[in-house]
């Protein structure tokens, strides 16, 4: 018999982890503090909850880091990869998920795996004895935030994520809104037509940044003062960097043509999303914010086609915790001063539901090398997962979180022509590197398993 592993934090981390531990013949134990306790952001008791938006981003795997870890996720036969695929919406080329039938099959598929118990109660400590994988995410509970804050003798960096509101599909003004992915990207036409599309003049477009300005906002808590994270800019954030940021970022007007008056361009469009299968959801893509609840829906409705928008859900700020993982843990993902005890998650500095999983597909792979006794080779460097892989040279003193992207990758050593072509040659030349090095490693893995037994 083995020894048990205890999972902490049944998230998108915790989720794959214990499915990647427990189909390697590890007895897992997943604790999941909710429903009993609760996070603001979670509302469910679901395993693999999506807390916020509902998209996995690009699924392109030849010209996208994020495409390029779906990839990898799905030859490692991940839960959340091959969940999501199944409850896929069209979305263009990103991978949208129906989120709660994607959390309820996660649920189901842990719940009835043989070797997982799932124990619904909040861990308060870093216990000593067992093997431990802590992925309790951005929303860590307190009291377990404060025993690894007294254990690893560094305080907890925080920032602030900003949510996107959410508005119901029959509130919106068809007569001024349209349906079109930008540059009728993707296969289907459904989703050729997968985003609506409002579309701002000049003269609207300079009152909406003139009220995005004025607009009352949520004030930091006092001693709050991290910054923000650059791939989650709040709108109005992005309005104070300049009056055109918005118009180059979230509301950018190229790739798209109103049906409605064909000969005009718009100066700027606000894109909204499906949130759900049946279509009755959109949310705002880009448009975090952290206006005030009452300045947010009057500043949204200036937003020609959402003058009379229904919020599902508003949007909102809320804290990160992560740790310094460079610091506190060594290449195996445990912490240095506790062997017993690994992280895994956006708990390390990892940012996003894709990256998180794959965090936890490491982890679990890991602590079920050293449970079973297979020696498990290190995860490549040329990987999308070994790039992201927080410990593998990051600089501890200007640690962020971070998404997955070809900047992490070591360079080329062939040299590409600039420019657009020379791009898609490098980022090709990125992702097939990377395939070949991720196929190599899950036959070593294997193999090593294999000699364990
Ligand atoms: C408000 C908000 C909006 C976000 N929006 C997005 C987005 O749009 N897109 C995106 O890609 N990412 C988003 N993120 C980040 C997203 O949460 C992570 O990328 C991802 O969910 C992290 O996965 P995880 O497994 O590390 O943590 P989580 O998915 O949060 O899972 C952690 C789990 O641990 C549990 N837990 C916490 N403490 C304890 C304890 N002491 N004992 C037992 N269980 C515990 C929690 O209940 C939770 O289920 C958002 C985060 C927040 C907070």
């Amino acid at each position: 018999m083995t020894e048990e592993l205890h999972i902490v934090g049944g998230g998108m981390a915790g989720s794959e982890a214990a499915w990647q531990a427990a189909n390697r013949g590890v007895r897992v134990v997943l604790h999941e503090m909710r429903p009993g306790r609760g996070t603001f952001a979670h509302k469910t008791g679901n395993l693999g909850e999506m807390v916020c938006s509902n998209s996995f981003r690009s699924d392109d795997h030849e010209q996208n880091a994020v495409g390029l870890l779906h990839w990898e996720m799905k030859a490692a036969e991940g839960l959340v990869i091959s969940t999501a695929y199944k409850r896929r919406l069209p979305a263009g080329g990103a991978l949208a998920v129906d989120r709660e039938p994607f959390a309820e099959d996660i649920t189901a598929a842990l719940t009835s795996h043989p070797n997982i118990l799932i124990s619904h109660e909040e861990v308060t400590s870093l216990p000593d004895q067992h093997q431990w994988i802590f992925a309790t995410g951005p929303l860590t509970s307190d009291a377990l935030g404060q025993a690894i804050a007294a254990e690893t003798g560094t305080e907890a960096l925080a920032f602030f994520d900003a949510i996107a509101p959410i508005v119901h599909a029959d509130s919106i003004d068809m007569s001024k809104a349209w349906m079109q992915s930008r540059y009728d990207k993707g296969e289907t036409e459904e989703e050729q037509r997968a985003y609506l599309n409002c579309p701002m003049d000049k003269d609207t477009y300079e009152a909406f940044i003139d009220a995005l300005l004025a607009a009352d906002k949520t004030e930091f808590h006092e001693g709050e003062t991290a910054g923000y994270f650059d791939g989650c800019l709040p709108i109005e954030v992005m309005a104070e960097r300049g009056r055109e940021t918005l118009r180059h970022g979230p509301m950018k007007p190229v790739g798209l043509t109103n049906p409605h008056q064909p000969e005009v361009k718009a100066h700027a469009v606000v894109q909204l999303r499906r949130d759900n299968a049946l279509g009755t959801l959109y949310n705002i893509v880009g448009f975090q914010t952290k206006m005030k609840y009452g300045a947010q829906t009057q500043v949204l409705r200036m937003i020609p086609g959402l003058e009379n928008a229904r919020f599902a859900r508003l949007g909102g700020i809320h804290r990160n915790t992560f740790l310094n993982s460079p610091t506190l843990l060594d290449a195996s993902m445990r912490l240095k001063s506790r062997p017993n005890i690994r992280f895994a998650g956006q708990i390390t500095g990892v940012e996003g539901y894709v990256e998180s999983a794959a965090m936890g597909l490491v982890a679990g792979r890991m602590a079920a090398a050293e449970i079973t006794g297979a020696a498990l080779p290190p995860v490549p460097q040329d990987s999308a997962h070994g790039a992201l892989h927080i410990t593998g040279g990051a600089e501890a003193k200007t640690f962020q979180p971070m998404n997955v992207n070809f900047g992490l990758f070591r360079p080329l050593e062939e040299k590409l022509r600039g420019g657009r072509r020379g791009r898609r040659d490098r980022y090709k030349a990125y992702t097939d590197r990377a395939k070949a090095a991720w196929t190599d490693w899950l036959t070593d893995t294997a193999q090593a398993a294999q000699a364990a037994e």
